[in-house]
C-alpha cells in the first residue's frame, strides 16, 4: 500500500505517523514494510500490547485538582510533518505531559522516547510547555519520566526526515536478522533469514528454514 501517506497541505511536506518513528529507531525494513508497503501481521506482543491499551484508545476527558487528563488526544506539527495520537496527556497550568503506554520494560533511550519526543513536539507547537514525558510500563506497572530536552527533540527531527525519505524508496532495507527479529510479528512477512543481504545463492525456498539461527 504506497498512496497512502498524508500530506501537510500548509507545507507539502509528506506527513510522518508518530508511530514511524518508534518502528524507524526498531528496524529500518519494519518500518518500511509497515508504512510502504502495508504490512501488518499480529503475534502475542501485538495483542499483548493491544490488550494493555483498552483502556487508553478509549477517548475520554478527565478533571482533578487542577489537572485535565485527555485520553487518545490527536496531535500533529505542521512544522516537523508529523501526525498521531498520544494515548494520555495531562494539562495543568500551561504544561502538556504527554504519557505513552507500553507493553513491555522500559528501556532508557529505547524507540518509545522517539515516539514520546514526537508527540512532545506536536505539543510545543500548540503553545504548551513540555518539560517532561512519561513511558508507562504495563509489565513493570509504573511511570518512568522523560526528559524532553533538545537532545531528544534533536533525534526526533533527524528520525521524521530518515522516514520521510524511507517512504520516498522504491526498495526495502535489508533485514537485520538479529535479536530483534525474534519478537517481531513480521517475521513471517520480512524472511530476515533470506534478506538479510548474505544470501549468495538462490535459496531453496521449499526447504523448510532452520529455526533459531540468528546473527548475534
Ligand atoms: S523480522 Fe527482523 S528485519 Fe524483519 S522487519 Fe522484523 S525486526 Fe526487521
Amino acid at each position: 500500500m504506497t498512496g497512502g501517506h498524508q500530506v501537510d497541505s500548509d507545507t507539502d511536506q509528506r506527513e510522518v505517523p508518530l508511530s514511524a518513528l518508534e518502528h524507524y529507531a526498531y528496524c529500518h525494513r519494519q518500518t518500511a514494510l509497515i508504512h510502504v508497503e502495508g504490512v501488518w501481521s499480529e503475534n502475542v506482543e501485538t495483542v499483548r500490547g493491544d490488550l494493555s491499551h483498552t483502556t487508553v484508545d478509549l477517548p475520554g476527558l478527565q478533571r482533578r485538582r487542577g489537572l485535565t487528563v485527555i485520553r487518545s488526544l490527536p496531535v500533529w506539527s505542521h512544522t516537523y510533518g508529523l501526525r498521531g495520537i498520544c494515548d494520555i496527556v495531562e494539562f495543568e497550568k500551561g504544561a502538556a505531559t504527554p504519557v505513552e503506554y507500553k507493553v513491555g520494560r522500559y528501556k532508557a533511550d529505547g524507540p518509545a522516547e522517539l515516539q514520546l519526543g514526537g508527540q512532545a513536539l506536536c505539543l510545543l507547537e500548540s503553545g504548551f510547555d513540555v518539560p517532561t514525558g512519561y513511558i508507562y510500563s504495563v509489565a513493570e506497572r509504573r511511570r518512568h519520566a522523560v526528559s524532553i530536552d533538545v537532545d531528544l527533540l534533536d533525534r526526533v527531527m533527524a528520525a521524521a526526515d530518515a522516514v520521510r525519505r524511507l517512504l520516498d524508496t522504491p526498495a526495502l532495507p535489508i533485514a537485520r536478522n538479529d535479536a530483534r527479529c525474534r519478537r517481531c510479528s513480521l517475521r513471517e512477512d520480512c524472511l530476515p533469514e533470506l534478506t538479510d543481504g548474505r544470501q549468495q545463492t538462490t535459496p531453496d525456498l521449499l526447504a523448510p528454514r532452520p529455526l533459531g539461527q540468528w546473527r548475534d
